[in-house]
């Protein structure tokens, strides 16, 4: 079981941004995807397409930008645990302080 303060479902852009958003904030962070890699759509459908749609990027192909996205997030060295699929979600009750 992992325990962490941010467990992020989906090492897309979204993923890989909100993973390096918790580690400026401090917090403990794990990804899974239940693809081999990071990089969601712009790395398995579209790796070569340019895009122009991301703020203060004025063009870059899909690949480009979803490798950044991982380089930034692996800053902070969380663990990324691939080929794993996430089923549902559970409560865990708190666990107690003494
Ligand atoms: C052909 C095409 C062209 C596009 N062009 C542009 C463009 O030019 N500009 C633009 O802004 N957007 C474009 N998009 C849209 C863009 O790709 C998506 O908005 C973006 O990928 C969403 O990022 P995401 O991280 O939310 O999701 P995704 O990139 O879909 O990543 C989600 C990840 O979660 C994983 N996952 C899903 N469910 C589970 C589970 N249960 N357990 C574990 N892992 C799971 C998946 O394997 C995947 O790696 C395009 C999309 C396509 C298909």
């Amino acid at each position: 079981m992992i325990r962490t303060d941010v467990l992020i479902v989906g090492a897309g852009p979204v993923g890989l941004f909100a993973a390096f958003q918790a580690g400026v904030l401090g917090l403990k962070c794990e990804l899974i995807d239940v693809l081999d890699r990071a990089g969601g759509q712009c790395t398995e459908l579209y790796p070569e397409k340019p895009i122009y749609d991301i703020p203060a990027v004025p063009g870059c192909l899909a690949q480009a930008w979803s490798t950044a996205c991982s380089s930034n997030a692996r800053r902070f060295a969380f663990p990324m645990h691939f080929n794993e699929r996430a089923n549902g979600l559970a409560e865990i009750p708190a666990r107690r302080t003494p």
